[in-house]
C-alpha cells in the first residue's frame, strides 16, 4: 500500500468533483423576497460555498449585497431589512473560472444605457470566455472580475436591441458552454438555460400568481413553493407584472445534463427529469452490488453524506448489514486553521473519524461517490484498517474519470486524475483497499433510467457534448492517456474547427 499522510485527511481536501454554483430568484407582489431569497440559496448551500449574494428590485432601484462566506455568514437581518423590493436573486458560489475572491461573487451588477442596471446570477462555464472577452476588450469595454459572467453581464448590457429579453437572446447566440441564469432588471426576473441543458433549472410556484426559479427543485419547498418544471435548454422564462412568459430562443441541442448531478452534487430530495435522485443513488448501489459483489462481506458503509443512498442501494441488493462505519464532521468545510504538529503526531483527523464497533474485526464494504484525484481514498482505508477492519473493499457509484470538465465542474486536469494515469488494479493498490469496483456507464445509466443521451458523461467517455476549443482544452489536457486518441478523435476533440452554435428555428 502506498503511504499515506494524515495531513491530508486532516484538512479539508475534498476528493470529489465539486459543484460550481446555485441560482435563485422569485417574483412576488407583496412578499418578504430578500427573506425568501435567503432561504432560497440556504437550501442551495451545497453546491456552492466560498460567497453568497442577493440582489433586490423594488421597481425603480436594484439594491444587493454579496459578501465570502457561508450564506447564513453573509446575511442578518439587519442586512435583509435593507433589501427591500418585490423582484429578488440570490446565488452562492464555488469559483472555477475566476479565483475565490469578492469581486468575482455573484450576482454581478452591471449598468446598461438600455435596460438601465441588470444583476446576474450565473452556474456554468462558458468555453469561449476569453474570445469573448477579448472582443468586448477591443471594443472598449472594461472588465472588473476574471468570471465569465462578468462577460455575459457585459454582453446583454451593451446590447442595442429593444428589450432584454431579445438582448439575452443575442447573447446566447454568442456564449457557449454550460449556463443556467437569472436575470434581475428593475421590473423584470429572467431565467435562461444553455441550448444544452447542462445545469439544472427548474421553475416552480409560489401561491397561485407568483414565481420561482432555483438550480434544484429541493429549494422550492423550502420557501413554501412547489415544482411546475425545469426550465427547457434553449429557453428563457420572463416574469413581470403581466405573468409569465416562455421563450424557445435557441432550439435544443440536445439534452446533456451533467450526469454528476445524478451522482453527486444535486440534493437527493431534489427531482431531475422527473426522477427523485435519492432512488436514482440507491438503485446506482443496487447495480454496483450486481456488478461487483463482495462475497462473505459484514457490514456495508458509506463515505458520508454523499455515498449514502448508494450504500443502503447496495446494502439492499447484496442482502448485507447496512450500517455507520465513518463519522462526518459537519462542520469541516469551513475550517482554514490547519492541525498543528503535536495534533499530527496524535493523528487527530478533523473530517472523519472512525466507529470501531462496526469496524473491528469485520469484512467492511465501503461505497464512495467517486475517486478524482486519489488523495483521500488511500487515508480512509486505511482509518478503516487502523480501527480493524479485517478487509477493505471499495465500491465506486460512478465510472473512473479519466477526462476533465470544462462546464463548469471542478475536478482537476486530466494529468491529476487517477483513473487518467492508473489501471483499476494500480489504482486499488494506490489506495490499499482488499478489492475495488467502479459502476459501468451501463449500470449508471440503467440505475437513472433514461437513455444515454439525455446525459453528459465526458469526464468518462471524454464525448463532449459541447466540442472545446483548442486554446481551452490545452489548460487541461497535459497528457492523452492510453487509446484516448481514438475517443477524442470521436468526440471532436482533435479538431481545430470552431464550436458550432444552434441556431434560432
Ligand atoms: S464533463 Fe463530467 S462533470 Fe463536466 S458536465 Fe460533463 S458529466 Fe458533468
Amino acid at each position: 500500500m502506498a503511504e499515506m499522510k494524515d495531513e491530508q485527511i486532516l484538512a479539508d481536501v475534498p476528493d470529489s468533483p465539486r459543484e460550481e454554483c446555485g441560482v435563485f430568484g422569485i417574483y412576488a407582489d407583496g412578499e418578504d423576497v430578500a427573506r425568501l431569497a435567503y432561504f432560497g440559496v440556504f437550501g442551495l448551500q451545497h453546491r456552492g460555498q466560498e460567497s453568497a449574494g442577493i440582489a433586490v428590485s423594488d421597481g425603480s432601484r436594484i439594491r444587493m449585497f454579496k459578501d465570502m462566506g457561508l450564506v447564513n455568514q453573509v446575511f442578518d437581518e439587519t442586512v435583509l431589512r435593507d433589501l427591500q423590493g418585490h423582484i429578488a436573486i440570490g446565488h452562492n458560489r464555488y469559483s472555477t473560472t475566476g479565483s475565490s475572491l469578492l469581486q468575482n461573487a455573484q450576482p454581478v451588477i452591471c449598468d446598461s444605457p438600455q435596460f438601465g442596471t441588470i444583476a446576474i446570477g450565473h452556474n456554468g462555464n462558458l468555453i469561449n470566455t476569453s474570445d469573448l472577452r477579448a472582443e468586448l476588450e477591443a471594443e472598449g469595454e472594461q472588465f472588473e472580475s476574471t468570471s465569465d459572467t462578468e462577460v455575459i453581464a457585459r454582453l446583454i448590457a451593451r446590447s442595442s436591441e429593444s428589450t432584454i429579453e431579445k438582448a439575452v437572446e443575442e447573447m446566447m447566440h454568442k456564449a457557449l458552454g454550460a449556463y443556467s441564469l437569472v436575470v434581475l432588471t428593475a421590473d423584470k426576473l429572467l431565467g435562461v438555460r444553455d441550448p444544452y441543458g447542462i445545469r439544472p433549472l427548474c421553475l416552480g410556484r409560489l401561491n397561485t400568481e407568483h414565481y420561482i426559479l432555483s438550480s434544484e427543485s429541493c429549494a422550492l419547498g423550502l420557501v413554501g413553493g412547489r415544482f411546475m418544471r425545469e426550465v427547457e435548454p434553449g429557453e428563457i422564462i420572463v416574469i413581470d407584472k403581466s405573468g409569465l412568459r416562455e421563450i424557445q430562443a435557441l432550439p435544443t441541442a440536445r439534452h446533456a445534463l451533467c450526469v454528476f448531478e445524478f451522482i453527486y452534487f444535486a440534493r437527493p430530495d431534489s427531482l431531475m427529469y422527473h426522477k427523485s435522485l435519492h432512488l436514482a443513488r440507491r438503485r446506482m448501489g443496487h447495480e454496483l452490488a450486481r456488478e461487483h459483489p463482495v462475497r462473505g462481506a459484514h457490514n456495508v458503509i458509506p463515505v458520508p453524506d454523499t455515498g449514502t443512498p448508494a450504500a443502503i442501494g447496495f446494502a439492499e441488493a447484496a442482502r448485507t448489514a447496512y450500517g455507520e462505519g465513518i463519522i462526518k464532521n459537519r462542520y469541516i468545510h469551513r475550517t482554514f486553521i490547519e492541525p498543528d504538529q503535536r495534533m499530527r503526531d496524535l493523528g487527530v483527523r478533523m473530517k472523519f473519524t472512525p466507529l470501531r464497533e462496526t469496524l473491528a474485526g469485520k469484512r467492511i464494504v465501503m461505497v464512495e461517490d467517486s475517486i478524482v484525484r486519489g488523495t483521500t481514498t488511500g487515508p480512509t482505508v486505511k482509518m478503516l484498517r487502523d480501527a480493524g477492519a479485517s478487509e477493505v473493499h471499495v465500491r465506486i457509484s460512478s465510472p473512473p474519470i479519466k477526462y476533465p470538465c470544462f462546464y463548469g465542474i471542478d475536478m482537476a486536469k486530466q494529468k491529476e486524475l487517477i483513473a487518467a494515469q492508473k489501471s483499476v488494479e494500480e489504482i486499488r493498490e494506490h489506495i490499499g483497499a482488499t478489492s475495488l469496483g467502479y459502476l459501468s456507464i451501463q449500470g449508471l445509466v440503467r440505475a437513472i433510467g433514461l437513455k444515454r443521451d439525455k446525459f453528459c458523461l465526458a469526464c468518462f467517455d471524454g464525448k463532449y457534448p459541447i466540442e472545446i476549443p483548442d486554446d481551452v482544452k490545452v489548460s487541461k489536457f497535459a497528457f492523452e492517456p492510453k487509446g484516448a486518441k481514438a475517443d477524442e478523435s470521436k468526440a471532436g476533440l482533435l479538431s481545430r474547427r470552431k464550436p458550432k452554435q444552434p441556431t434560432t428555428p
